[in-house]
């Protein structure tokens, strides 16, 4: 799974994104670790952060919810700005089956929370207005019939197999 992952240049991946029935999602946010968007003081909490989740349960999420421009292997292309919660404290087992509790702030907990969704079967595009979600109909409609080039291997379920 590492690996699809970062072939896919992603920072983060849920096992539902391959087709996988489990509670498990990975996260590596070391490519935001240069990003000068960020503060020094974050780009050090990036930098370096690489874990598996295991069965994770989101406790609380607290503070101010921030606009962050987000997207997603499993809709390519498109990227909206969606409002999360700046701070989380997530319960998970690890790749050793050891219970770890954390709190987390910033784009780490965004990055968590955003793959966290994909185990609750939540997309970022859920989160948006009726009216973006209208306009953007047709586009996520040609990604689900697999109209779409990337360059990454895509699955797509919808689609009948044989001709
Ligand atoms: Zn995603």
């Amino acid at each position: 799974m590492w690996e699809t992952m970062y072939n896919a240049k992603g920072v983060g991946l849920a096992a539902p994104q391959i087709g996988l029935p489990i509670r498990l999602f990975l996260v590596d946010t070391s490519p935001f670790a240069d990003d000068e968007d960020f503060s020094p003081e974050e780009q050090k909490k990036l930098s370096g952060f690489k874990k598996a989740f295991i069965n994770a349960h989101i406790e609380e999420e607290t503070g101010n919810e921030w606009p962050f421009n987000e997207g997603c292997l499993s809709i390519p292309d498109i990227r909206e700005d969606i409002k999360r919660k700046d701070t989380i404290t997530i319960t998970y087992l690890d790749e050793e089956f050891e219970s770890h509790t954390e709190t987390h702030d910033g784009l780490l907990a965004r990055v968590i929370q955003h793959e966290y969704d994909h185990i609750e079967g939540i997309l970022f595009t859920d989160k948006l207005s009726p009216l973006k979600k209208r306009m953007l109909k047709g586009r996520l409609n040609n990604i689900s019939k697999g109209n779409i080039i990337v360059d990454y291997r895509m699955r797509f379920p919808n689609l009948k197999k044989g001709r």
